[in-house]
């Protein structure tokens, strides 16, 4: 599925300043309009409520749900993680 430019760039920002590993597969992620605030992230999961609000809206389509915390954790994957492996 296509991810927003809008999104694509906060979560570049959330992956350089605002992610912590806390155990394989999860992170916490600051909120990029709260920085106050935090969710608990997974490859596939996130608590933030665009995360949540999308499986109502798009219930039952097969759509993966995206927000900028699950596309930053991707992100910091890739780029600090990949070499890990
Ligand atoms: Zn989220």
């Amino acid at each position: 599925m296509s991810v927003s430019a809008n999104t694509i760039k906060k979560a570049k920002m959330l992956a350089k300043n605002g992610v912590i590993k806390i155990e394989d597969d999860l992170y916490q992620v600051k909120s990029s309009s709260d920085p106050a605030k935090s969710y608990f992230v997974t490859s596939d999961s996130c608590e933030c409520e665009g995360f949540k609000n999308f499986y109502k809206l798009h219930h039952g389509k097969g759509l993966k749900a995206n927000c900028s915390h699950l596309e930053a954790i991707r992100i910091y994957k890739k780029t600090y993680e990949s070499d890990l492996k």
